[in-house]
């Protein structure tokens, strides 16, 4: 059954293969110049698409790499886009920490981090996506004015990477613990896990992470 399953998500994923990036053996992504464009910004932990696939379609000067890790959830992503003909997308299935690694130094400008999970047992600390380790490794991929844009409804996970970010040097700004009463509700694309959370009555907390202060971008 299981297998049969999986065989199934396969042949969709494949009948979406002209909006997939297959990483080569060594994780890296294929020399492409959607990749080379200048406006480049990231989603790790993409799920079913509905934030990366609304985000794309409200800044079509904007490409999007979505890296998801489960096959069987990213198939629902690439099928939404491809119905909505959505084509600043491209989709990668890999763990991020291996793509992380080969992507172009520099490259980034803006990386997404919507309700990664949240790995509470301490001894997971650094599995989570927001610990120094990936930071260090984001840094790499930034560009200089770049930035780390995170929600999630965990105040632990939140609270751990506040300072997390502090440590790595980002600075902090619109941060908040009840992101939909706040003044940036009103630009705010909501993702799967946020309309279910928000729907509990559970508050998101958000916050944007500069490498330098992004007063000095404008
Ligand atoms: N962003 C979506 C899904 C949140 S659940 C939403 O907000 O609705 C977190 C997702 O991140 C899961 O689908 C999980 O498979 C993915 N994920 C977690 N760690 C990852 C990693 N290292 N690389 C790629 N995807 C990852």
């Amino acid at each position: 059954m299981r297998m049969r399953k999986k065989k199934h998500a396969d042949e969709r994923i494949e009948a979406c293969s002209d909006i997939l990036f297959k990483p080569g053996e060594d994780g890296s992504l294929p020399d492409d110049p959607f990749l080379a464009h200048d406006k480049l910004h990231m989603e790790i932990g993409c799920g079913k698409g509905s934030f990366i696939c609304e985000t794309a379609k409200a800044n079509p000067d904007v490409n999007y790499i979505a890296v998801e890790k489960i096959s069987n959830v990213i198939v629902s992503a690439l099928e939404r886009a491809k119905a909505e003909n959505i084509t600043n997308i491209r989709f990668v299935i890999s763990d991020a920490a291996k793509l992380c690694e080969k992507l172009k130094e520099h490259s980034v400008g803006r990386l997404y981090l919507n309700f990664s999970d949240p790995w509470p047992k301490k001894g997971y600390a650094k599995r989570r996506l927001t610990h120094r380790g990936f930071l260090q490794m984001y840094k790499r991929i930034l560009k200089e004015d770049g930035a780390i844009f995170f929600k999630t409804d965990n105040r632990p996970l939140f609270d751990f990477s506040l300072e997390e970010f502090a440590a790595e040097g980002f600075k902090l700004e619109k941060v908040t613990n009840d992101l939909h009463a706040s003044e940036y509700a009103k630009d705010n694309i909501m993702t799967e896990y946020e309309r279910n959370f928000s729907s509990m009555g559970i508050p998101i907390n958000r916050l944007e992470a500069y490498l330098q202060n992004s007063e000095k971008n404008k």
